[in-house]
């Protein structure tokens, strides 16, 4: 049922954004695919990955995006909705450099104003479907092992859906609000069904709050229903790319990981 992790650690959070985005721009730029299909995170850490990824892109990369996961409800234009995220730390920058008329380039989120989330869900999962694999997915870490907003009990034949946040994400993200009262309850999240459907899986970690999880994982030999992450060992390709403040103090289980868990430069 194990399948390793391939982690590398990066000295500071600065070079583990350069090198995520070079892996995703070689994957990009080594496709035969008109278009290839990637799945985005939003939150602090890949912040750094999506301002190197714009400046490595050329005027006719063509992409197909699907992003993990949105507040719900939520206005596209509320400063904290993953709709904002995206617009101001990639849908425009590339619009910008791909001068848009040239390109048919098509960005997909789960829509937090929908009327009707059910239906929303629905409609991301069949678009989804209709992709076929998403070529590349790109993940974040939450501090309780979530990934999207698939919180502790998620099943992992879960599909899009409408979620209740657990305690300790909306204390987690309460940083991006005025108060913890201000975070959204309920999100529309990819489902780890969806999310293991990917050809393959990239994992970015970055500072010390995310120590605690990766070494939890580390211990593990089978997943678990408490540690959603866990269920990435049934898939074959997962890569996890960590800084140096992240990584456990002792190092990962031969089982989780290569011999490659090395500082590059
Ligand atoms: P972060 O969020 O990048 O802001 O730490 C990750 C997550 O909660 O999935």
């Amino acid at each position: 049922m194990n399948s390793p992790f391939h982690i590398t650690t990066f000295p500071d959070y600065e070079t583990l954004s350069r090198k995520a985005a070079e892996y995703v721009y070689r994957k990009i730029s080594q496709s035969i695919q008109q278009s290839f299909v990637l799945g985005l995170p939003t939150g602090s850490t890949p912040v750094g990955m999506y301002d190197q990824l714009i400046q490595m892109m050329v005027a006719n990369t063509m992409l197909t995006t699907f992003n993990l996961d949105e507040y719900y409800p939520i206005k596209h234009d509320d400063p904290q909705s993953y709709h904002y995220f995206m617009t101001k730390h990639f849908w425009q920058p590339y619009n910008h450099l791909t001068k848009k008329q040239f390109n048919n380039s098509q960005f997909n989120i789960p829509d937090g104003e929908s009327a009707n989330p059910e239906k929303e869900c629905q409609r991301y999962e069949e678009l989804l479907k209709k992709h076929g694999q998403i070529d590349l997915m790109i993940l974040g870490i939450g501090t309780n092992g979530h990934i999207g907003f698939n919180e502790p009990g998620s099943q992992p034949t879960s599909r899009t859906r409408v979620v209740t946040l657990s305690e300790e994400t909306i204390k987690a993200n309460s940083r991006f609000f005025s108060s913890e009262a201000d975070v959204p309850k309920r999100a529309i999240t990819m489902g780890l069904g969806s999310i293991l459907d990917s050809k393959e899986i990239l994992v970015l970690a970055s500072g010390e709050s995310k120590r605690p999880i990766l070494q939890k994982l580390q211990s593990l030999s089978a997943p678990t229903p408490d540690i959603p992450a866990s269920w990435l060992m049934n898939h074959s390709k997962v890569t996890f790319y960590i800084d140096s403040s992240a990584r456990p103090r002792q190092s990962f289980r031969a089982s989780v990981c290569d011999e490659n868990l090395s500082l590059i430069p």
